[in-house]
């Protein structure tokens, strides 16, 4: 049986990575550490005999007494808001984290699978961006913590991949949303989507001139799947390119909820990226992947999710 260690497996994105690797019949030992993530998230994988969930901090040794076939690192404080209020612990799970999660997959002999961002891009001067794209990132501002802990995770998994041989995939993910994110975790999906179910103002950062690209979580999770079996050993972009405005999305979710609340507008935060569409040619060149979700189901389900946390 394949053993795949999901570091992060308690999050959003990792706790559903956690159920697609179970269900394409893995192994799966989740380590996390509970900082922004919750156990309920796993919960519904108790008594699931393929599944273990270890309360550990990855900055620190992990020491595993078994075979490990895949290592994905996805523990990292992920909004804004989370890695704003947890500087340090954010550089130092991209550091000191990739470094032991990486060390442990030359130990076990696994392959490494890194979750890098679309933040590696900064405040990107070229639309859309590609994989080929070297960023601009503001290493002193509030989002340096976050952004350049990822770009040096990315050169520590290239330089095991160099000097160790170790078999490794970099995916760069471009906002996700879907159910599981935390209501309050200060990312737009959930913020604006609270805010419509509990009839407040939508809370519109700046003008609303920014665009973002959403990419629904089933098609992440497919283009992540998809990297782990490739042999592309380079950073791949899994997003969304279905690219708009954060006041058009406001607009939508007034739509979709039916919900009657204004827009507040309110500062814009530093360093804010006024742009973001991942360019997803290479993902689907080399993995014959595109997402396949269409906004408005994809925030239905989320919407859906939502409703019954407050229910
Ligand atoms: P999340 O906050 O829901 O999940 C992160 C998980 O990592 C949490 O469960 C947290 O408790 C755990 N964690 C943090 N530090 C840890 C440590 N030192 N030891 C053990 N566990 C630790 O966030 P998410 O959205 O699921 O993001 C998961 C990964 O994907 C992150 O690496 C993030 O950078 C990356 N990513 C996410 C997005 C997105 O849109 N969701 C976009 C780009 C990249
Ligand atoms: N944003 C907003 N209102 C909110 C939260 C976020 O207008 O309540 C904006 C934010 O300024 C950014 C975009 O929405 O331009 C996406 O923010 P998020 O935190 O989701 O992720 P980012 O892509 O900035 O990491």
């Amino acid at each position: 049986m394949t053993t795949s260690l999901v570091t992060g497996g308690a999050g959003f994105l990792g706790s559903h990575l956690c159920d697609r690797l179970l269900s394409e019949g893995h192994r799966v030992l989740a380590v996390d550490n509970l900082i922004t993530g919750k156990a309920k998230n796993v919960a519904h994988l108790e008594g699931n005999d393929s599944f273990r969930l270890i309360h550990h901090d990855v900055t620190t040794h992990l020491e595993i007494d078994e075979p490990v076939d895949n290592v994905l690192h996805f523990a990292s404080p992920a909004s804004p808001i989370d890695y704003l209020e947890l500087p340090i612990q954010t550089l130092k799970v991209g550091s000191l984290g990739t470094h032991n999660t990486l060390g442990l997959a030359k130990a076990k002999g696994a392959r490494y699978l890194l979750a890098s961002t679309s933040e590696v891009y900064g405040d990107p001067l070229v639309h859309p961006q590609p994989e080929t794209y070297w960023g601009n990132v503001n290493p002193v501002g509030p989002r340096g913590v976050y952004d350049e802990a990822k770009r040096f995770s990315e050169a520590m998994v290239t330089a095991y991949h160099s000097a160790h041989g170790l078999d490794t995939r970099i995916v760069r993910i471009f906002n996700t949303y879907g159910p599981r994110m935390r209501p309050k975790d200060g990312r737009v999906v959930p913020a604006f989507i609270r805010q419509a179910l509990l009839g407040e103002p939508l809370t519109v950062f700046g003008d609303g001139s920014q665009t973002r690209s959403f990419c629904y979580v089933d098609d992440l999770v497919e283009g992540i799947w998809r990297l782990l079996g490739s042999d592309v050993t380079t950073p791949v972009n899994i997003g969304n390119p279905n690219e708009m405005t954060i006041l058009e999305f406001a607009h939508r979710i007034v739509e979709v909820t039916g919900a009657d609340v204004e827009i507040r507008f309110l500062p814009l935060p530093v360093d804010d990226p006024k742009t973001r569409q991942p360019n997803i040619s290479k993902a689907r060149e080399l993995l014959d992947w595109e997402p396949k979700v269409n906004f408005e189901e994809g925030l239905r389900r989320t919407i859906e999710f939502f409703r019954a946390m407050e229910g």
